[in-house]
């Protein structure tokens, strides 16, 4: 893929695997990021698989209408238990591909299934030619393009097959001895359909590449803040649902921090937008450094406010969350002539630690967190206010609300 024809540009801002391979093109079709790979294969198995059992089903039609040809306008069914055995084959290896393609238990093995199959069909074809010729190169070529259009396979694998295939089958015609000018004939026509075959296949895997990395990104770009590149509400308050039902599941806790930087207005006005913006940035980059274990998650909530998600965690685990937090951002040595008594930049923190259950919803512990940042916020800034143990008496905003609708409702 060269560089000028990928359709979508990120904005330079945007730093992705998904970003950098778009920039950098992919001729050799392979994404060098293995984990993208990966998922582009699985992508382009799953899609391929439906088209392969939807060509899978006009290609019986046709082979059934290919038999009939043959017994009644060609007259060719005079051995007709040959016929049988070479058609029954046949069906028998269409039919496990189709099983193959549809059944979700071979997930795992349709590639392997697909690439076995389809050697064994185009050799089955190359075979039956060969020996019987109803109808010589015409079918040759049909079994190529198939391979390389029709099979779901990927443009490497389809392009060992196809020149196999012609391989297969100008050996058999030289065994066979066949006339010098019908092999150099064929040998021709056999190279071009090749040449078409792999150059359309070549083509449709990079726009599927594209189209590939164009979703991703679209989508990472839907998540992300556009000033930090750290998620966004919009990701968190899916992520905060989510990550509510499986702690129901799994009895498990959850912390939210709400972090709100100290005096931002003011160091807005001091240094500038453009240092707050800076200062916005680094912020982000220093709480999501603090919060790395795989369920965790930290998003820009909203201006100066940042939200931290904490997957299965005690009152310990997340003083020393915050704990880090403060003392990385101290490290950084922004400073806020504002902030009284530490010169540098601070933040308030407001933590909800709680264990999920199905009668309270994941609003309630927004507004908890909520309530505990503007305690920190009362109690002179650059504090923590964990709420967790108190929590299994407290009924507050969402919460309270709840418990009062559901007394109504009796
Ligand atoms: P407090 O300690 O009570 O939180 O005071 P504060 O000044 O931080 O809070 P306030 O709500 O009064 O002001 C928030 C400021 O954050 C005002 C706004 O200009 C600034 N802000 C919000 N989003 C951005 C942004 O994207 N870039 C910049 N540079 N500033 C922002
Ligand atoms: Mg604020
Ligand atoms: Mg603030």
């Amino acid at each position: 893929m060269s560089k000028s024809s990928a359709h979508f540009r990120p904005s330079p801002a945007h730093d992705s695997a998904a970003a950098r391979q778009l920039q950098q093109g992919y001729p050799w079709l392979r994404f060098s990021d293995a984990t993208l790979e990966q998922d582009f294969r699985e992508n382009h198995h799953r899609h391929s698989r439906r088209l392969v059992s939807l060509y899978l089903g006009i290609f019986a039609l046709l082979v059934l209408a290919l038999v009939a040809v043959d017994q009644w306008v060609l007259h060719r069914a005079d051995n007709v238990l040959l016929k049988a055995i070479q058609y029954s084959a046949f069906f028998t290896l269409m039919v496990s591909v189709a099983i193959a393609v549809t059944e979700n238990r071979f997930t795992r093995y349709y590639p392997l299934v697909v690439q076995c199959l389809a050697t064994s069909l185009s050799m089955f074809v190359v075979g039956y030619e060969l020996i019987d010729r109803p109808s010589g190169i015409p079918t040759i070529v049909l079994t190529i393009f198939s391979l390389y259009l029709f099979v779901g396979m990927r443009f490497v694998i389809a392009l060992c097959l196809g020149v196999s295939v012609m391989v297969a089958y100008l050996a058999g015609m030289k065994l066979m001895q066949l006339p010098a000018p019908e092999l150099i004939y064929d040998t021709c026509v056999l190279l071009l359909a090749n040449v078409v075959g792999a150059t359309a296949a070549y083509m449709l895997e990079n726009l599927q590449r594209t189209a590939f990395l164009e979703a991703r990104l679209l989508t990472e770009m839907a998540n992300r803040d556009g000033l930090t590149g750290i998620h966004n509400r919009r990701a968190f308050d899916e992520r905060l649902h989510l990550l509510w039902e499986q702690a129901i599941r799994e009895q498990q806790s959850i912390a939210l921090l709400l972090i709100d930087i100290d005096h931002f207005k003011a160091f807005n006005d001091c240094f500038g937008h453009q240092a707050g913006d800076h200062c916005l940035k680094k912020v982000a980059e220093t709480i999501a450094t603090a919060t790395r274990r795989p369920l965790d998650m930290s998003a820009r909530y909203g201006g100066e406010e940042f939200a931290v998600l904490l997957y299965d965690v005690n009152r310990k685990h997340v003083e020393q969350v915050t704990a880090n937090i403060q003392a990385a951002l101290k490290q950084l040595g922004l400073s806020n002539p504002v902030s009284i008594p530490e010169p540098h930049l601070t933040v308030s923190i407001g933590v909800a630690c709680v264990v999920p259950h199905k009668s309270r919803t994941s609003y309630g512990v927004v507004q908890l967190a909520d309530e505990a940042l503007y305690a920190a916020k009362e109690a002179g800034r650059n504090q923590v206010v964990i709420r967790d143990v108190e929590y299994a008496d407290l009924t507050t905003g969402a919460f309270r609300n709840a418990n009062n609708l559901i007394r109504r409702l009796g």
